[in-house]
């Protein structure tokens, strides 16, 4: 039976005691031999200090004696052979890659436990992304967009711009400003529609453009919005929705897929009635500071369901419009037609 030297320390006097340590013969206890001292101590009951470079490891007993030892080599083999394990806290903490991991999920997971949580801590991270995040997800989001199911737009340059000049000439009230760029698409696969992407990019469609019957209702629908984006909405959707998959991610070591799986988790997103509500009541707000009424957005928005609805009866079923969501998020409810009407 292989044995290892050792001083212990009996707890209450400062002086070391030579000794000898073993395992018992049944294997599951410490025997402490030595100058006046002789003690087995069941291995469940002993504590092992972690091994810190050459400093002497600890054998801690219950009533306060210890050993100090030395020769790490001996300790660990006594240790194994007596199927002495770390605890799970210390063999993580040993990996602190695991440890910040475990409390980043604690704290994802503690604010999830809350319905209000995740939407609270969506909303903080996303009004702290730097500009250049957003970009990045702008930028991929509408690529994706132009890859699939956009195409450039076939209204005149000249026209482009006197509907960006009427929106831009707008006068902003303190506080509804917010960073844009409007651009144009056609696309008959999403018909009339607008969204605005995380970075400030406006996109609307031709089919849009087509549908109002006067200027004022497609800044009212632009108004809207930068409601959207002032707020950062789709934003914190996307934060929401990926949340996990992000932690996950980050914990598996490789966060591309999911950068890459930002905008078709954007597209399948879908807009709260909160949101909604927001939106239209900051484009009432900035319309009737510019002395448009916000009947405008409520008239565009009928057409758009409209449109939508004729569209829908036309395909098959009507259920395998694959841009639910984001992309269909104007729903013009009768509750909103009338806010605006009566606002
Ligand atoms: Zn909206």
């Amino acid at each position: 039976m292989a044995t290892l030297s050792a001083d212990y320390y009996d707890g209450k006097r400062a002086r070391p005691h030579s000794v000898r340590l073993s395992l018992s013969p049944a294997g599951d206890a410490l025997a402490v031999e030595g100058e006046g001292v002789d003690r087995i101590e069941p291995l469940a009951r002993v504590w092992v200090s972690e091994p810190m470079g050459d400093a002497p490891r600890l054998v801690k007993f219950s009533d306060g004696a210890h050993c100090e030892v030395r020769d790490h080599a001996a300790l660990a083999v006594l240790l194994e052979a007596g199927g002495h394990r770390d605890s799970w806290v210390v063999r993580l903490q040993s990996r602190w890659g695991w440890a910040l991991a475990a409390a980043v999920i604690a704290v994802a997971a503690v604010a999830s436990g809350y319905r209000w949580g995740l939407p609270a801590v969506s909303e903080w991270i996303a009004f702290k992304l730097p500009d250049k995040a957003l970009a990045q997800m702008g930028e991929s989001t509408l690529a994706f967009l132009d890859d699939r199911m956009l195409s450039p737009s076939t209204l005149p340059e000249a026209r482009q711009q006197s509907l960006r000049d009427a929106f831009d000439g707008l006068d902003v009230p303190n506080g509804l400003g917010a960073d844009h760029q409007i651009v144009f698409r056609n696309s008959r696969a999403i018909g009339a529609n607008a969204f605005a992407l995380p970075d400030g990019t406006i996109i609307v469609t031709d089919q849009m453009v087509s549908l109002a019957g006067h200027d004022e209702e497609i800044v009212a629908v632009l108004a809207h919005e930068l409601g959207h984006l002032g707020r950062r909405h789709s934003l914190r959707m996307l934060i929401q929705g990926s949340i996990v998959g992000f932690v996950a991610a980050w914990y598996l070591g490789d966060v591309s897929n999911v950068v890459a799986g930002l905008p078709a988790l954007l597209l399948q997103a879908r807009y709260s009635r909160d949101h909604e509500r927001e939106a239209d009541e900051y484009a009432a707000a900035l319309l009737k500071a510019n002395g448009i009424s916000p009947s405008r957005l409520a008239d565009m928005l009928e057409k758009m369901e409209q449109s939508h609805a004729a569209e829908k009866s036309g395909k098959e079923g009507g259920a395998s419009d694959p841009f639910g969501g984001y992309l269909d998020s104007h729903p013009a409810t009768r509750e909103r037609i009338q806010a605006l009407e009566e606002d």
